[in-house]
């Protein structure tokens, strides 16, 4: 059998990166012959993670069966936010704390999904069933993920579980939680550096909903402003791609990570049914969402309900 290739979404974020790290570093000790790869480069916050945790970025590859007949994935299972080609290999096990959809196997599979707040959460706890030690740069991978999907424990993603699995690989990896965790989400939010359609793809995921092609994308900052003064660039790239991609309607999440606040970008159609979802007057192009911190919690199941009645 060829190596197996372990990845996390496209627009990969810490999560997605650091659990192909940590599964493939697990299935390398149970004996199976792995790679960690992505689908795309590192953001800031996770370069930030691998830069503290002497770690590299793992390979990116756009398709799989060329050199593989076997994946995993971690950190997502719906097709259209995997691998291309995902439907010319098999898919081995997936480890994930998403919604399950636009999903299907020939063959039987490892399937583990837990409502938790991260992949690396789950990852965890197969390491202590396995009895597999965690190497300190690995376990600060782990935590940098918690971190990052739960906002330092703000979002309503985040579970206890999440917390003390956060706590205990900050022993393993030495480093002080709050201290690191905020650097390291601040380190992520340097939207200045970045052209519109790198705040736009940076973390942007594509959900069909009922009829409509949705595409959600998510950026963290410390002061809203910071994406709002270069407003009109940005929707005008949001059209784009709109136009490009086929999307009816194209969100952009502005989180404020400090406020634990956001503020949308909307593009498309149809206005009404983000209007509804979120209880919120879309003026201009911009929609208020206050206590909005989880697009996976608060913002993709509003408007799933809405758009698929
Ligand atoms: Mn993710
Ligand atoms: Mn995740």
């Amino acid at each position: 059998m060829s190596k197996v290739l372990i990845f996390g979404h496209r627009s990969p974020d810490t999560d997605a990166i650091t659990s192909a790290i940590s599964f493939a570093y697990l299935q390398n000790k149970l004996g199976v012959e792995a790679e960690a790869v992505a689908l795309g480069n590192p953001g800031a916050e996770t370069q930030y993670a691998l830069d503290h945790f002497n770690t590299k970025a793992p390979r990116v590859i756009t398709n799989a069966a060329s050199e593989t007949d076997s994946v995993m994935l971690v950190d997502h299972n719906e097709f259209q936010q995997s691998v291309e080609d995902i439907e010319k290999v098999s898919v081995l096990a997936v480890v994930d704390h998403h919604r399950i959809a636009n999903f299907h196997t020939t063959d039987p599979l490892y399937y583990r999904a837990e409502p938790v707040g991260c992949t690396n959460t789950i990852i965890l706890k197969m390491f202590k069933e396995n009895n597999v030690e965690i190497p300190a740069d690995i376990a600060g991978l782990m935590l940098s993920a918690i971190v990052s999907d739960s906002l330092l424990f703000k979002s309503p993603t985040c579970t206890d579980e999440d917390k003390q699995a956060a706590e205990e690989l900050a022993k393993i990896a030495n480093v002080d939680l709050n201290e690191y965790g905020l650097a390291m989400l601040k380190a992520g939010t340097d939207t200045d550096s970045k052209s519109a359609l790198e705040l736009l793809d940076a973390d942007a995921k594509s959900f069909p909903m009922g009829e409509t092609k949705v595409r959600i994308g998510q950026v963290n900052v410390v002061d809203t402003q910071d994406v709002l003064k270069r407003q009109e660039e940005v929707l005008k790239v949001m059209n784009e791609q709109k136009e490009l991609e086929g999307f009816d309607l194209v969100l952009l999440v502005v989180t404020d990570i400090l406020e634990s606040s956001s503020v949308g970008l909307v593009v498309g159609n149809p206005i009404n049914a983000v209007e509804e979802a979120f209880g919120q007057i879309v003026e201009q192009h911009v929609i208020q969402l206050p206590g909005v911190v989880s697009r996976k919690k608060q913002v993709v199941p509003q408007l799933t309900k809405v758009l698929e009645k």
